[in-house]
């Protein structure tokens, strides 16, 4: 079912040997993914998913990084003093290209170790990193994102959640929203506006928060799809220790930038784990093979398949140079946007009329129906697709940047969505 990358022929010797090393210790402790892949297909077509369901999934996620953990394979590039193997980006790569092949799924914490866990290595005190990077790793504490507000998503410096400090405490009050797990994760990171006479990149703070704290109220909103993954969530007079703020206190702008960059980094290199041959399976199903326009239609998805490729290899060997994430992460978000919208159009072109079908009565069991419709979350999440543009236009292409008074006035002056 899924496309994997093939070690390269003539690989590193000690890469070789850590490929070697990780193969085997998958062949012990996991099951190989089905040729089949029904298991696989599963997951990706739930329309509804019970409480039970999701218990039962959070505890396998759980074991299975506390099990990666163990076998120091949990933060790979992460330094040991914090809990991580202290290895290189080439070795999580093949670890993550070993591990592709089997029937194991973490993605519920992956904004802790794609997102919570490089913003603390690049700006936690070494308290925070201690206390926080270690259960992380190990699958104990699962985390989640509190940024996105009902009047606060693309323009996410315009957030109202306020924070007001208290003695040695900082009491918040507000709303947030699409907060994906926050219903059942331990620990969340949270933006807030401390200040509201400065301009509005300049009034924020970071705060680590404990998702059990008085005061917070998370609410599952159901998607398009069927499932409910993420939330709305309401902060009422939480109270959040003053050692919990990462960074600066009204310095959480620079802080946040570190999680979105990475953010988008972690959805333009995911993919959905469906490679191109999985089109031209569904192609020969439907004996659409020798049509020329189908024809015409899988011969650019390969090509699109081949791009997103050579694009992952330019992000991977930038990081190598030691390059930080920039623009590119925005390149890579906006190329998996289109290929995963060109992807689902294409998978319903070729059902044709059988399209129009859904869930059981469907091919599949709408597995493809359900690939079309959840388009829309990587194509929003982690900003939308004219926002990358508009990053792309103003900082790489040089274009100049829209009118914004409101980057310049105090965020009190700032007239306000709703
Ligand atoms: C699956 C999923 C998971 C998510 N998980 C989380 C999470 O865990 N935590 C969290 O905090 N948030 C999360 N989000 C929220 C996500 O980051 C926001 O949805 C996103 O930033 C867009 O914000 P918005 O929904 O408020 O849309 P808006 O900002 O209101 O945008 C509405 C429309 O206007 C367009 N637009 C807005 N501004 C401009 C502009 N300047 N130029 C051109 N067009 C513009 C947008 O492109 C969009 O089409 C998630 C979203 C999704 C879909």
């Amino acid at each position: 079912m899924t496309t994997v990358a093939a070690a390269p022929e003539q690989e590193d010797p000690e890469l070789a040997a850590f490929r070697a090393e990780v193969r085997a210790w998958l062949d012990a402790n996991a099951e190989k993914r089905r040729p089949d892949a029904n298991e696989f297909k599963r997951r990706f077509t739930a329309t509804t998913v019970s409480d039970d369901d999701e218990r039962k999934h959070l505890e396998r996620a759980r074991s299975w990084q506390r099990k990666l953990f163990d076998a120091g394979f949990s933060g790979i590039t992460v330094p040991n003093e914090y809990g991580g193997r202290g290895g290189t980006a080439a070795q999580q790569r093949v670890f993550q290209q070993e591990v592709a092949r089997y029937e194991v799924d973490t993605g519920i914490f992956s904004v802790g170790l794609g997102m919570v866990v490089p913003t603390i290595l690049a700006h936690g005190t070494q308290e925070q990193k201690r206390r926080f990077i270690p259960p992380l790793l190990n699958g104990d504490e699962l985390w989640c994102q509190l940024f996105s507000e009902p009047g606060a998503g693309s323009d996410l410096a315009g957030l109202t959640t306020r924070a007001e400090r208290d003695g040695d405490e900082w009491i918040v009050n507000g709303q947030k929203v699409w907060n994906s797990f926050a219903h059942v994760a331990d620990w969340g990171i949270l933006i807030t506006r401390t200040n509201w006479d400065v301009p509005k990149h300049s009034g924020i703070t970071y705060f680590l928060v404990d998702m059990s704290t008085t005061g917070i109220e998370a609410r599952p909103l159901r998607q398009i799809t069927g499932v409910a993954h993420f939330n709305e969530t309401f902060l009422t007079d939480v109270r959040i220790p003053h050692e919990n703020v990462l960074g600066e206190v009204n310095g959480g702008w620079g802080v946040a930038q570190s999680t979105l960059m990475n953010e988008r980094a972690l959805i333009g290199g995911g993919g959905s784990g469906i490679g191109f041959r999985d089109y031209a399976d569904l192609a020969r199903h439907y004996g659409r093979t020798e049509d020329p326009v189908v024809r015409q239609r899988l011969a650019s998805a390969y090509t699109r398949f081949q791009i997103m490729r050579w694009l992952g290899e330019r992000a991977r060997a930038a990081a190598k140079a030691g390059k930080p994430l920039g623009p590119e992460s925005s390149v890579m978000k906006l190329a998996i946007s289109q290929h995963v919208a060109d992807n689902g159009d294409l998978a319903l072109a070729i059902e044709g009329p059988e399209a129009m079908l859904y869930q059981s009565d469907a091919f599949e069991d709408g597995f493809w129906q359900q690939q079309f419709l959840g388009q829309w979350s990587i194509r929003i999440g982690g900003g939308t697709e004219q926002v990358q543009r508009n990053i792309l236009g103003e900082r790489v292409l040089g274009l100049p940047s829209e009118p914004r008074p409101d980057k310049t006035d105090p965020f009190r002056n700032v007239p306000k969505n709703a």
